[in-house]
């Protein structure tokens, strides 16, 4: 069977304190988000010895809080075009750091930022020297580090949202973080391992959506009865039962499955992003409506879940992007298989097998039998069913 995580576990903890918090006010969960989810998940995941000891203890208990520099003004979902950079000195004993970000949560509060710039990298095997994005860890205290004010915003107002200037700011040589160059890797697993907390927080969303529903239909009487006796009500606060329970679900199926250590959760934490922040939007869009003119009034409190929630389906990877990144990875398997037939075409008679087994698989698809590609050998032998013909 499913093995049940220990509840000492990191990650589902995380998603259960991550689901109270967005039951209660997103504000405040994109401020523990973006310290505790982005900010220094580096350090985490790439930090040496050395700089896990000198910063995590302050981290941990909150006298420092951390931001995560990616955006800029040019650069937003296409990442890898940043503009900041970093220079070695020539003595190789710190980096010169120089550029602007944008929209940086916990700009203005933060004492320890992960900042991601192009650096010069020379490549081992041709010589060359080429820019490639490398991360770093750096203090307000080093000097030259300076922020914009708070921006105004559609929700999440309590989330402090500035941009960050780094001017000739000198950063020791022992704060790279991760291998130099290595930094858009390191910007993506971040992203990739922070991202089941957003279904989280969503689950925790919908969940305080779907009592102010029940509670508003349960007390409210239209034509001599409380309207969740009407079947229309009653629909739309079973969807939204139906969307907390899938949000909830994938949300602890991934972390669970993070806590076990399994590497390969990528695609499931962004559907699960994807999910969660379009269930839990539609989710606030109903609940409005069974509120009646009361949903759109300031008091209940629902207009602002709105606002707050509109974001979620922007950051962390634009959904669209998602998709995409969803649909790409899913083709690797089979990019892999169709680099071997291109590379079988070049030599048709010393692989003949490999050639017919293709035009098979293509043969049978024309014909509607399905591409013979199968995830059978994954499936526990109790479960497997025989292939359809
Ligand atoms: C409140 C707030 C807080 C934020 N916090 C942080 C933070 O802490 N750290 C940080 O680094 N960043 C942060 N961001 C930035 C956020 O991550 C970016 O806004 C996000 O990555 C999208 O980039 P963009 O806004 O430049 O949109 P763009 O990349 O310009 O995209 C605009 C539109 O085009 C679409 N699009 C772009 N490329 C494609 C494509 N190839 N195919 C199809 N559609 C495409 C996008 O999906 C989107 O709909 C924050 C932003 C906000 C608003």
């Amino acid at each position: 069977g499913f093995p049940v995580p220990p509840s000492n576990s990191q990650c589902s903890q995380y998603a259960r304190l991550v689901e109270i918090v967005g039951q209660h006010d997103l504000g405040v969960g994109i401020t523990l988000g973006a310290h505790q989810s982005i900010g220094f998940k580096g350090l985490l995941l790439y930090g040496s010895p050395a700089q896990k000891e000198k910063y995590l203890p302050r981290l941990a208990t909150g006298e420092w809080v951390a931001a995560f520099c990616l955006t800029e003004p040019g650069s937003g979902s296409d990442a890898a075009s940043i503009r900041t950079r970093a220079t070695p000195s020539p003595c190789g004993t710190f980096w010169t750091l120089e550029g602007e970000k944008i929209w940086i949560s916990n700009g203005g509060l933060a004492e320890l930022f992960t900042v991601f710039a192009k650096t010069p990298v020379k490549d081992e095997r041709s010589g060359e020297t080429k820019e490639k994005i490398s991360a770093f860890l750096v203090e307000r205290g080093f000097g030259g580090v300076t922020h914009g004010p708070p921006e105004k915003k559609l929700g999440i107002r309590a989330s402090n949202t500035t941009s960050v200037h780094f001017d000739g700011v000198r950063v020791p040589a022992q704060n790279l973080l991760g291998a130099p160059g290595g930094g858009f890797k390191v910007a993506m697993n971040i992203l990739n391992n922070g991202r089941f907390g957003m279904a989280a927080a969503m689950a925790g969303t919908i969940r305080g959506l779907t009592q102010a529903a029940v509670s508003h239909a349960s007390n409210r009487v239209q034509f001599g009865a409380k309207i969740h006796e009407f079947g229309a009500i009653q629909e739309k606060l079973a969807r939204m039962a139906l969307l907390h329970y899938v949000t909830e679900s994938m949300a602890f199926m991934i972390s669970a499955n993070m806590d076990r250590g399994d590497p390969d959760f990528q695609i499931e934490a962004a559907i699960s992003k994807i999910f969660g922040s379009e269930a839990a939007w539609a989710v606030a869009d109903e609940c409005i409506q069974v509120m009646g003119g009361m949903g759109f009034m300031q008091e209940p409190g629902v207009e602002r879940v709105l606002r707050d929630l509109r974001i979620f389906r922007i950051f962390e990877g634009t959904n669209d992007i998602l998709r995409l990144f969803v649909a790409l990875q899913g083709f690797q398997t089979l990019g892999v298989q169709l680099r071997g037939v291109q590379a079988a075409l070049r030599d048709p008679l010393g692989n003949v097998g490999l050639l017919t087994g293709e035009v098979t698989r293509r043969l049978r698809r024309k014909a509607g039998l399905g591409s013979g590609l199968s995830l059978q050998h994954l499936v526990h032998p109790s479960s497997r069913t025989e292939p359809s013909r």
